[in-house]
C-alpha cells in the first residue's frame, strides 16, 4: 500500500451478537473523507501481511469520530482477530479514506434518493444517509434495508431514530424471517412495489445506491433497469473482491509504451499485453493506490490523458465517467502506442 495512517481506536460498541463498531482516531492532523469511502487495513499477523477494507460508517458531516462497522465472518482472519484480540489503545495501519461510492451534494435539491441495503451492505450506506439528511432536507430519501431478523439488523435503533427526526426519510424493513412474504425477502416485484410507491420527482434523476451480497446488488441493478431508473445513476459497492472469472482474452497482443505522470514528473515504461497497467507501473517503482486489483473498488482509478485503454473488467466506473477519462489500472490494458496516465 502507498502511504499508510495510524488510527487509533478509541472506543468499540457491540451493534449486534456478531458486529462490532470500532471508533477511530486518525494518528494526522489533516484528514478528510467523504460518506461511503472505505478503508483498506494492512494487518501484520508476523508471518503474514494481509489487507481487508472497511467502509467508514461514520458521517464527516453529522459524527465527531470516525468509525468502521464490522461483521464477524466465520473462520475469517482479520474479522477474529478484531473480535478477539483488537483493544481500545490499539493502533491499526490503513489507507486514507478512498473510493468512489460518494454522493455530490446540492444544498435545495429535490430528488428521489434510494439507499438498499442488506445484511452489513449497510455500513456503507448508512454514512450516507446521515450526509444526506444532513445536505439534501428537500430530497426524498428511501432506505430499503433487508434482513434475516430485528436482532440482526445493524444500527436498528439509530435508524429508526432518524426515520423519527427527518420527515423526509422512510424506511421499507424487509425481515426473512417475517410471515407475510411480501415483507420478507426483497425481490425484483417488491423492490419495484416499493420504489413505484415512493418515487416523488423525476425518475430520470433518482438515485440508487445499494450495498449487499452480489445476487443481491445485481438484482437491485436489473430491477431499476427494467423499470426505466436512469442507469448512469445506480452505483453499487461490492464487498467481495473476488476477482470475477473472465475469460481471459486480450485486445491483442502486443506490448505497448505508455507514459505514467505523477506529481508533474513523467515516467515512460513499457507495458506487456498481459500485465495491468497497475502491475506495470508497480513492478517499475511508480506507485498507484490499490486495493481490489479486480475492476471492483476504485482505489487505482487514474485519469487518461491520451491513447486508449481497454478495461478487461470495471464494476466501478460509469459511461460518463469513462467518457470524461476515468480509467481502472488494475484491469486497465493499453491499446494504442500513445497512452499517457496521470496518477491522481
Ligand atoms: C470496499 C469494501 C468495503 C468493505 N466494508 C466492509 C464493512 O464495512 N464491514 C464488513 O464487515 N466487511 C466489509 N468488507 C469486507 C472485508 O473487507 C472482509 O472481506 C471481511 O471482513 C472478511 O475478512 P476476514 O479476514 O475476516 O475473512 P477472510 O479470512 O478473508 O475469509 C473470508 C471467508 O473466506 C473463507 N476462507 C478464507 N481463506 C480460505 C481458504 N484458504 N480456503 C477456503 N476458504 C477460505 C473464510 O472461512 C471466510 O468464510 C468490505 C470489503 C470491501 C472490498
Amino acid at each position: 500500500m502507498n502511504e499508510l495512517i495510524e488510527y487509533r481506536i478509541t472506543d468499540i460498541k457491540t451493534e449486534t451478537n456478531n458486529t462490532r463498531t470500532f471508533f477511530l482516531k486518525p494518528c494526522t492532523i489533516h484528514y478528510s473523507y467523504k460518506a461511503g469511502q472505505f478503508i483498506t487495513f494492512e494487518f501484520d499477523f508476523k508471518i503474514n501481511k494481509v489487507n481487508r477494507s472497511y467502509s467508514i460508517s461514520s458521517s464527516p458531516d453529522t459524527d465527531q469520530q470516525i468509525s468502521i462497522t464490522v461483521k464477524r465472518v466465520l473462520n475469517g482472519e482479520v474479522t477474529n482477530w478484531l473480535f478477539t484480540k483488537a483493544k481500545i489503545g490499539d493502533v491499526l495501519s490503513g489507507s486514507p479514506a478512498q473510493g468512489k461510492f460518494t454522493i455530490d451534494y446540492t444544498p435545495g435539491n429535490k430528488r428521489d434518493i434510494f439507499l438498499i441495503a442488506a445484511g452489513s451492505g449497510i455500513t456503507a450506506l448508512y454514512s450516507i444517509l446521515k450526509s444526506v439528511l444532513k445536505h439534501e432536507p428537500g430530497s426524498n430519501v428511501v432506505l430499503v434495508y433487508s434482513n434475516s431478523s430485528i436482532e440482526t439488523t445493524i444500527f436498528y435503533n439509530d435508524i429508526k431514530v432518524l426515520g423519527i427526526q427527518h420527515p423526509n426519510l422512510t424506511i421499507e424493513w424487509l425481515f426473512s424471517d417475517n410471515p407475510n412474504i411480501l415483507r420478507a425477502r426483497l425481490g425484483n416485484f417488491i423492490l419495484e412495489e416499493i420504489m413505484n410507491r415512493h418515487l416523488k420527482y423525476d425518475k430520470n434523476n433518482a438515485l440508487i445506491y445499494t450495498c449487499g451480497p452480489e445476487d443481491f446488488m445485481l438484482m437491485v441493478q436489473i430491477s431499476s433497469l427494467t423499470n426505466g431508473y436512469n442507469k448512469n445513476n445506480i452505483r453499487k459497492e461490492i464487498y467481495d473482491v473476488t476477482p470475477a472469472e473472465v475469460e481471459k482474452k486480450y485486445w491483442d497482443e502486443q506490448n505497448r509504451q505508455v507514459t505514467f505522470i505523477k506529481n508533474n514528473i513523467a515516467t515512460k515504461i513499457e507495458v506487456p499485453y498481459n500485465v495491468s497497467l497497475l502491475d506495470a507501473a508497480l513492478n517499475n517503482g511508480i506507485s498507484i493506490s490499490n486495493s481490489c486489483k479486480a475492476g471492483k473498488c476504485g482505489t487505482c482509478v487514474c485519469r487518461l490523458k491520451q491513447g486508449k485503454v481497454w478495461m478487461h473488467y470495471n464494476e466501478v466506473l460509469m459511461d460518463s465517467e469513462i467518457e470524461n477519462g476515468e480509467i481502472l489500472t488494475c484491469t486497465g490494458h493499453p491499446i494504442t502506442d500513445d497512452v499517457i496516465i496521470e496518477i491522481k
